[in-house]
């Protein structure tokens, strides 16, 4: 491991350093007091014995006569090493054992003297101007004869500080001893918390260029890096597993694309192709798809366009559009978080052309069939006149109901056909005024609402609508011709509203009602709901077709609610 400025070690060993560098520090100051406490406890004691001996070698005889007085204090100051002095309690010096007693002031100021005449014995610490240095003074009252006097004993204190430069210097010793133990013991310590940072940091640089296949081994004497060492394992190979996962789905949605027979193209912002199949290829008759933008490969400005308008909306519509001779069905999807769009297009010609041929078919068949059946009807209905037995007559009006209702099947299916021709022509939008529009409507219907006896109400919240007039005839000439055949009794209501962005236009009936079964499927070409009950009316089951392509070819809705027994109400919406 290369050490280098602010890893783990250096950073731990400054900070040490820094700890062990105050605790010496600490350690001297304090010691240097204590031991400065303890040898001046010291040094007084001493002189306290001291003090009592001296004491004990004086007598009445000798504290009266101050020269024999000094003799006697001077020879025992040089047995103990220490100047003697004998202060009466005036303050007056009567006997010392460096200097002339006569000479010396009054000591009643001294520190030691004072207190001691107060309580006893008393010490101070004084700075001699003489010697240059401190001198402690350990003074003490006796009573000799009945007088009061302080006896004195001073010497220097400069052992001390031999002894403190003793203990500083070997502080100082094992200071620097502990920092060397300690720069190998954080070594060791740091290296068991770095070797495994350093190790997740470079699997970590690993896994974010996609190689997670190491794991890391981890020491489990320290909670902190063993839980951060297996979780970083675990999470390499959950990332692991997710990315194989992603790499399989991928594969998977890869094989999908470029089997599927629509040409799939997913394009991103700036409009470039981005991901494609062989379809589109195909279906585009273009191999330099990679990359290019959409316009450059799509050379049609109907589906460009198309594709513009829906990256400005958003909005799936599927979209039919001619390219190079073919019919294609266009979808779109928008995946907001990449912002990227798919479109697939889907080759509908073979359909269409299918379609085309279908409906050719139906139109013919249904011209060819409307004559000879026309004739049929026209024949039984002569017949009918000039017959007169009732029995034969009974069997012709069978034929001709059966007859009539081809005719209806034929006419729904003309048309229908027609209507889908028209499908490309342009729609007519013009203001149609409701009131006059339902008061044509009501005379076509006239006769078979008197015949029912049904009322028919209009009741118009809105006065004109922007529509196309044929469509909206068609539609509510088949909805209205329904709810009067298949309602008995009561009445059929036709409302017309509008809300902030559309028309609502319902034919509302009091009829027979439409079974839940069926509900779903009344707009399909020739259903007819529940046989039985439309037999005694005829129908073709295309009226609601015709409807259902009305609606759509107008950008509408149409939604049917029924009650069986009670009516039905066929709801319409058509944007404003
Ligand atoms: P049809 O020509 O048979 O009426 P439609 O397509 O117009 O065909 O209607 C399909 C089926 O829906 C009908 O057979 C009928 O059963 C049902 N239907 C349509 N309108 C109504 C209504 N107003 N009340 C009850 N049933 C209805």
């Amino acid at each position: 491991m290369k050490i280098k400025r602010n890893t783990i070690f250096s950073y731990l060993i400054r900070n040490y350093f820094i700890l062990i560098f105050l605790s010496i520090i600490s350690a001297l100051v304090f010691s240097y007091f204590a031991i400065k406490d303890i040898y001046l406890d010291a040094l007084n004691e001493d002189a306290e014995t001291d003090l009592i001996l001296l004491n004990e070698s004086l007598n009445e005889n000798i504290i009266e006569n101050y020269e024999l007085l000094n003799l006697k204090i001077k020879d025992i100051s040089l047995k103990i090493k220490k100047r003697i002095t004998v202060i009466k309690k005036d303050g007056s010096v009567i006997a010392d054992s460096e200097q002339d007693y006569k000479t010396m002031d009054n000591h009643i100021n001294r520190k030691e003297i004072a207190e001691a005449l107060i309580q006893n014995k008393a010490y101070s610490i004084r700075y001699s101007t003489t010697l240059k240095m401190d001198m402690i003074y350990t003074a003490a009252m006796f009573k000799i004869n009945d007088i009061y006097y302080i006896l004195r004993i001073s010497r220097t204190v400069k052992n001390n500080e031999k002894m403190l430069n003793y203990f500083k210097k070997n502080i100082f010793i094992t200071g620097l001893l502990l920092i060397i133990i300690m720069t190998f013991f954080v070594y060791y310590f740091s290296r068991k918390i770095s070797v495994p940072v350093i190790k997740i940091s470079e699997l970590s640089k690993k896994a974010s260029s996609g190689i997670l296949d190491e794991t890391i081994y981890f020491d489990k004497s320290l909670y902190e890096i063993m839980s951060l060492s297996e979780n970083f394992n675990i999470m390499t190979a959950s990332l692991n597993e997710r990315i194989n996962e992603l790499k399989t789905e991928k594969e998977e949605i890869n094989a999908i694309i470029s089997s599927v027979k629509e040409g799939i193209m997913v394009v991103n912002n700036e409009g470039r192709i981005i991901r494609y199949n062989d379809s589109l290829i195909k279906l585009f008759n273009r191999e330099d798809i990679d990359n290019k933008f959409y316009w450059e490969v799509i050379r049609d400005n109907e589906l460009n366009d198309y594709i513009k308008n829906f990256k400005k909306n958003n909005k799936n519509k599927i979209k039919e559009i001619e390219y190079n001779n073919k019919i294609l069905f266009c979808s779109m999807n928008h995946i907001e978080y990449n912002k990227t769009y798919i479109f697939i297009f889907y080759d509908a010609t073979e359909i269409k052309n299918l379609e085309i041929i279908k409906k050719d078919f139906i139109s013919n068949v249904s011209h060819e069939l409307r004559t000879p059946l026309t004739a049929i009807r026209g024949y039984i209905e002569t017949l009918m006149e000039e017959e007169t037995d009732k029995s034969k007559i009974k069997y012709y009006k069978i034929i001709e109901r059966h007859a009539k209702r081809l005719i209806f099947i034929i006419n729904d299916l003309l048309s229908l056909s027609k209507l889908e021709e028209q499908k490309d022509q342009k729609m007519v939008i013009e203001e149609i005024k409701l009131k006059k529009f339902f008061k044509h409507l009501k005379i076509l219907f006239q006769d078979s609402l008197s015949k029912k006896d049904l009322k028919l109400n209009i009741k118009l919240n809105i006065e004109i609508i922007k529509s196309d007039m044929f469509m909206l005839e068609q539609i509510f000439i088949n909805l209205i011709d329904n709810a009067i055949k298949y309602t008995d009794k009561g009445k059929i209501k036709i409302t017309a509203d509008e809300n902030a962005d559309s028309y609502i236009l319902k034919v509302k009936d009091t009829g027979i009602g439409i079974p839940e079964k069926d509900i779903d499927r009344i707009f399909e070409r020739f259903y007819v709901a529940d046989k039985s009950r439309s037999r005694k009316s005829v129908g073709s089951g295309l009226g609601l077709a015709i409807v259902k392509h009305n609606v759509l070819q107008l950008n509408g809705t149409i939604d049917v609610r029924s009650v069986p027994g009670e009516g039905s109400v066929f709801v319409m919406k058509f944007p404003k």
